[in-house]
């Protein structure tokens, strides 16, 4: 919050620019229009939040609305996704509008009037539920754009693609199967970004760190890329008197762990870009006399760039080998379930689109982000711009993503709605 708290003083623009997106005009009537529907649409999905690859109830309601625009509606896309087509009145380009639509394990303590007391399964067990990442906001954002757009159907110069996306945040369901795909991944791999196919994609995701009335934006390299990281080290069992009888792994991954921290230290170039490896469970042996058989270790993974992250695997795959081996133990590295690739905004698209934003909030360039968002598989298919609303209110403190007392300030839902609109206008109008 400092870093973006310094960033506004710094900045010198004021609130609004008059520059709004070709074909824009009448837009803050539309969007006025919409609002309050807008704050009940997520109201009620923040009532009835659906964990990761559970969002039936959420994706019917998203159906039913973009049905009664007129839209063609495709439902159960990757899982529970919903793709709509708006053919706008006149020929043009295609550009595609994301809005992630689950929810998280996470026991709500915000006190607000419509919070969740929402409980379903999560890796087998009974789990209280919350939307702590906003992704009812984004839902709700995305259904009133698309109200707000089929209102101005005629004067669209090509088409726009609603993505309703599951299961952002992962998974929710115990076993993953290897290869198993979910998200943004399962919704491409059955042809979301195809027929027809995108030319741009825009997404955004509120923040309650950055004050309503600011969007924050970078180009380039924007979210980091996430690998979970397992790494078992397989000894032989002896008696902790006699440790030359065995082969210990419980000092074999203690150099281990080391040396893995030389991968960030000494081997990346991160003068280019930042990289964090972290090492945040270790289990391993039972009692002080028994030097056990392996031990397991988690961790995690955060890049900015896809040449360094393979670079990154790659080193700590050779160090954990070459580490057991040196101690005649082995090492089996593995990646996933979790991963997300770096989020990477279009560099041309990112300067053309930002401008346009002005005219619905201040824009502020801000630091890297260190979460990761699956919005990066669809940039990896067409150039994509994914910028943060800000949604901090001015009176109470709210947590962060992924509290239990995570909130904002619902006046950051018209704000999205005119962003966003204007975002794909401006793309498909200022050809
Ligand atoms: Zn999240
Ligand atoms: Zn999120």
């Amino acid at each position: 919050m400092t870093i973006i708290a310094a960033l506004l003083a710094a900045s010198s623009s004021a609130l609004a620019v008059a520059e709004g997106a070709p074909g824009a005009s009448g837009l803050d009537g539309r969007v006025a229009a919409v609002k309050q529907r807008v704050v009940d649409w997520r109201r009620d999905i923040h009532q009835h939040p659906e964990l990761s690859g559970q969002e039936a109830r959420t994706a019917a309601m998203v159906a039913a609305h973009l049905k009664s625009l007129g839209m063609e509606v495709t439902t159960g896309v990757g899982g529970h996704g919903v793709v709509a087509l708006l053919k706008g009145g006149q020929p043009g380009k295609v550009v595609a509008l994301r809005a992630d639509m689950d929810a998280l394990p996470i026991a709500e303590a915000t006190g607000l009037p419509f919070a969740s007391r929402a409980v379903a399964r999560h890796m087998g067990k009974d789990t209280p539920v919350m939307h702590g990442c906003g992704h009812d906001a984004h839902t709700a954002i995305l259904m009133g754009v698309a109200e707000v757009l089929a209102g101005m159907k005629d004067q669209i110069q090509g088409t726009v693609k609603f993505i309703f996306q599951p299961a952002e945040e992962g998974f929710s369901e115990a076993p993953v199967k290897p290869g198993q795909l979910w998200g943004a991944r399962a919704m491409i791999a059955e042809g979301v970004m195809d027929k027809p196919k995108v030319d741009a994609i825009f997404g955004l995701h509120i923040s309650s760190m950055i004050p309503t009335g600011v969007i924050g934006w970078r180009s380039g390299p924007t979210m980091a890329g996430s690998d979970s990281l397992r790494i078992q080290v397989n000894g032989r069992q002896t008696h902790g008197a006699m440790p030359w009888a065995g082969v210990d792994p419980i000092v074999t991954s203690a150099q281990m762990i080391t040396a893995l921290q030389t991968v960030v230290s000494r081997q990346l170039n991160i003068s280019t870009q930042p990289a964090v490896l972290s090492i945040g469970a270790i289990n391993g042996g039972n009692r002080e006399n028994i030097v056990p058989e392996s031990v397991e270790m988690l961790g995690t993974l955060r890049t900015y760039d896809e040449t360094m992250r393979a670079d990154a695997k790659k080193r700590i795959q050779l160090i954990a080998q070459s580490t057991a081996a040196a101690n005649g133990a082995k090492a089996e590295v593995s990646f996933g379930p979790s991963e997300y690739s770096v989020t990477v905004n279009d560099a041309k698209l990112t300067a053309r689109t930002v401008p346009l934003l002005r005219s619905a909030a201040q824009t502020v360039e801000i630091p890297l982000v260190t979460g990761s968002e699956d919005f990066s598989e669809f940039q990896k298919i067409a150039p994509g711009f994914f910028f943060m609303l800000g949604g901090k209110p001015k009176d109470r403190e709210v947590g962060p993503n992924h509290s239990p007392r995570f909130d904002f300030d619902e006046a950051a839902l018209g704000i999205g709605v005119k962003s966003l609109t204007l975002a794909a206008l401006g793309y498909l109008n200022g050809q």
